[in-house]
């Protein structure tokens, strides 16, 4: 005898079953009709919707990976070569002293948040510009400042913020990069220089750099500038057309 039976006998008595004996014969009634089995449809229901789920999700944030990717490429573009014109210099095209300015004291910030990452400075002056100016003319010294822009911008990374700090002399962030790094970036860069061949220009066209690392102890962007200038006018003194550290 199944349970069902037993139960139907304990039922059968005069008047109404008490409330548990049916509650009972509720759920035996239940298990008779054909359900299949909602435990495993209900998994394979939960599944799926995890799947879609989950698929979503990854796709939603390849989507903004990509996006953040590719404003984070066109933002560095921008801060060295597709500056606006208010903050561009309009002979050589690259950032002008005031916005290249703005760049140092960013990069100045975010070391002193972060020391163990260091970034050098570099202040690059052309050798004995005026005798070019005064030799050539001065149509064709622009075009030689013109041109060492373009070189600066060819060693530089597009992280580096490449800047005209004023006449002949330019500036150049060189992110992320110990001293070591920029060594080697700023002798190839000094290297391409001298052995470039300039438009109308008999000779070589020179420069002398100065670098500064990083230094906690800089109060301000002044005291990067400072020891980077001591560098470059120590490079002038030793004979020019080199690089010196400070
Ligand atoms: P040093 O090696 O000591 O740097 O000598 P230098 O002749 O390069 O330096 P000096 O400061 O004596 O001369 C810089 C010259 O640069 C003087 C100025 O007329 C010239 N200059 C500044 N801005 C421009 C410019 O935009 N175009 C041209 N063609 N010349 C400029
Ligand atoms: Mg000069
Ligand atoms: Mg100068």
């Amino acid at each position: 005898m199944v349970l069902a039976d037993i139960l139907s006998e304990l039922v059968d008595y005069e008047g109404e079953p008490p409330p548990d004996i049916r509650l009972i014969k509720a759920l035996i009634d239940l298990q008779k009709q054909d359900f299949g089995n909602p435990l495993i449809e209900i998994t394979n229901l939960f599944q799926s919707y995890l799947k879609n789920l989950l698929s979503g999700a990854i796709a939603s944030l390849t989507i903004l990976l990509i996006t953040l990717a590719v404003l984070m490429m066109k933002q560095r573009k921008i801060h060295h070569t597709v500056v606006a014109p208010s903050q561009r210099d309009s002979l050589t095209q690259l950032s002008n002293r005031g916005y290249w300015q703005q760049c140092l004291e960013q990069t100045l910030w975010q070391h002193q948040q972060s020391p163990e990452n260091t970034s050098c400075l570099l202040l690059i002056d052309v050798d004995h510009f005026k005798h070019i100016n005064d030799k050539y003319g001065h149509t064709t010294g622009d075009q030689v400042l013109k041109q060492v822009a373009q070189l600066i911008l060819a060693s530089s990374r597009q992280s580096d913020y490449a800047g005209r700090y004023g006449g002949e002399e330019f500036a150049l962030i060189l992110s992320a990069s110990p001293l070591t790094k920029a060594r080697e970036i700023t002798e190839r860069l000094r290297k391409n220089i001298a052995d470039f061949t300039f438009d109308g220009v008999d000779g070589d066209v020179t420069v002398s750099i100065g670098i500064a690392e990083f230094n906690a102890a800089y109060l301000g962007i002044t005291d990067w500038i400072n020891a980077a200038d001591t560098a470059l006018y120590n490079a002038k003194r030793q004979g020019r057309n080199q690089v010196v550290f400070a």
